[in-house]
Formats: structure tokens, C-alpha cells, sequence
């Protein structure tokens, strides 16, 4: 497996999707698309990845160190393809949006692409700063920034790690992988309700502290809590009442194969959790 075809499970949660009005019919396109596109990427890049050590150092968590990533020319082409790709499939959806001076500048400060996606994982003030000089809002520059190198970092964990789940001393919320942060929890009922993070960039899952606050790392029960969505109580989001954030959770039960959730699909057809979420004063973090 490894290398999941997110597309197949979003066209099964169609009707779930339009029943509880969490993606609207523009958006559900929107992602099928991208999604789409990220799975041919992911492909292409993974043949054209040679020497995974040039980006993968597997002796430290993470295993990757953007300062001394260092990628071939097949590979910078291929996202500088996708900078372009992406962003002509949001100015469709939002055609509000303008990545005009970002692609241009793309095109000709050969360094760009690699500030980007290493402000976007050591989250420093540098991001906002490219996002300003860009003159795009950070939101934006995260979400096209997370989409366009998600097929890179996808290709390089299943090359390097294929399905493994198992990092020994790694009790961090940052990704062994890649040190992103998680864009979801699971808890897997027949793994003795083992939780387990998944990261919003390369999508490695690992294990992680059950009674923890992802964000502050708080350990306090008294503190910390969950609330399940009524119609369907797999779903539900932990929060953190110390720091005031949350994270949204599936409960897969026993009779389910874990193999089955689509952790990256999950997150984008609950999108009516966040809402709860948010409405209640938590913020996701
Ligand atoms: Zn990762
Ligand atoms: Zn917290």
C-alpha cells in the first residue's frame, strides 16, 4: 500500500459529505481533483527519487532536516510544476485569489521553493515573511505550500519507510518523519485503543501518549477531554483546556479494519467537528 489513493476514498464519503453539508459540491471537485493530481505526482516523483539519503537522514528524529535537503532537477521541476498546477485549481475555486507574484518569483529566484518548505516545517517567523513578500495571506501560502510538497514527502517516507508505524523512543507530537505536525488522531480499538497521530505533510502515523495534549504536551486529566459527534460517536474531537486547542479524532472500532480510515479523507469530511469545535472557543493547533 503506502501510497494511498485519497481520491477513491473521498468519492465513497460522497453522500456523507453532502448529508451533513461539510464539503460544498464545488469543494468536494475541488478535492477530488487535487487529489487526483497529488497521486500521479507521488508516482512520478517516487521513480524519479534515486538517493533518498540526499533529503533522509533515518539516524534522528525527524529524519529529515530541511536545512540540508537537497533534491535533483527532475524533482525541483516537478514542484515547480505543481506551485503552478495548484495554484490554477484554487484561483478556480476562489477566483479572488491571486498567486501571480509568488509564481513569478518562483520562476526566478531558484532558491524560493526550498524557503518555502523549510519555513513551513521549522514554523518560524520566516513563512509570514515569504507569505508578505508574496503578498498572499500565511493561510493561503500554508495550504498551497502543505499541497504541493505533500506528494514529494509522501514519496520519500513510503520510500524510505514503507507502512511503518514503530519509532522507539519517539514520544514527540512532531512527525519522526518529517517533524510536521499532525493533522489528526486515530484510536484503534484492536490495538488495545492505542493512539496514533497523522502527519498533515508526509502522512506518517505514529504512536502517541493517549491522556496528552498534542499542542502543550499537558498531562493533566482534569484538564483534558473529548466531546463525540452525536450521530456518529467514532467521531470526536480532544481538547485541551490549558492551551485551548483540539484535535480531531476517529475511534475505529474493534469490527473495523484500521487500514480502511483514510486519515487525510477523514480530515477533510468532518469539517463540521472543526465547526463544533471552534464554536465552543478551542482552536486548532
Ligand atoms: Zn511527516
Ligand atoms: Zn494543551
Amino acid at each position: 500500500m503506502t501510497i494511498i489513493n485519497h481520491n477513491e476514498h473521498l468519492i465513497q464519503y460522497k453522500d456523507f459529505v453532502f448529508k451533513n453539508a461539510a464539503l460544498s459540491e464545488d469543494l468536494f471537485s475541488f478535492y477530488s481533483s487535487l487529489f487526483s493530481l497529488q497521486y500521479d505526482s507521488t508516482q512520478i516523483l517516487k521513480s524519479a527519487i534515486t538517493d533518498t539519503t540526499l533529503v533522509v537522514d533515518t539516524t534522528h528524529y525527524p529524519m529529515i532536516h530541511p536545512q540540508n535537503m537537497q533534491f535533483t532537477e527532475e524533482v525541483i521541476a516537478h514542484i515547480k510544476k505543481l506551485f503552478k498546477e495548484i495554484a490554477t485549481r484554487i484561483i478556480q475555486f476562489q477566483p479572488g485569489y491571486s498567486f501571480d507574484i509568488l509564481l513569478s518569483n518562483l520562476d526566478t529566484r531558484q532558491e524560493l521553493y526550498k524557503e518555502i518548505i523549510t519555513a513551513l516545517l521549522l514554523n518560524d517567523s520566516a513563512f509570514e515573511a515569504i507569505a508578505r513578500e508574496n503578498n498572499i495571506d500565511t493561510d493561503e501560502l500554508v495550504f498551497l505550500a502543505i499541497n504541493v510538497y505533500k506528494p514529494l514527502f509522501v514519496a520519500l517516507r513510503s520510500a524510505v519507510l514503507d507502512d511503518k508505524t514503530d519509532f522507539p523512543e519517539h514520544f514527540d507530537a512532531f512527525c519522526p518523519f518529517c517533524g510536521f505536525i499532525p493533522d489528526m488522531a486515530k484510536i484503534v480499538e484492536s490495538k488495545n485503543n492505542k493512539r496514533f497521530l497523522h502527519c498533515g505533510l508526509c502522512e506518517c502515523e505514529w504512536e502517541f501518549k493517549r491522556v496528552k495534549c498534542v499542542a502543550c504536551g499537558n498531562e493533566n486529566a482534569e484538564t483534558l477531554g473529548y466531546y463525540s459527534w452525536e450521530l456518529d460517536e467514532k467521531y470526536r474531537f480532544d481538547y485541551c483546556n490549558k492551551c485551548n486547542t483540539y484535535i480531531k479524532t476517529i475511534r475505529i472500532p474493534k469490527q473495523h479494519d484500521a487500514a480502511q480510515f483514510d486519515l487525510t479523507v477523514e480530515n477533510i469530511v468532518t469539517t463540521f467537528i472543526d465547526a463544533s469545535a471552534l464554536k465552543m472557543g478551542y482552536s486548532r493547533q
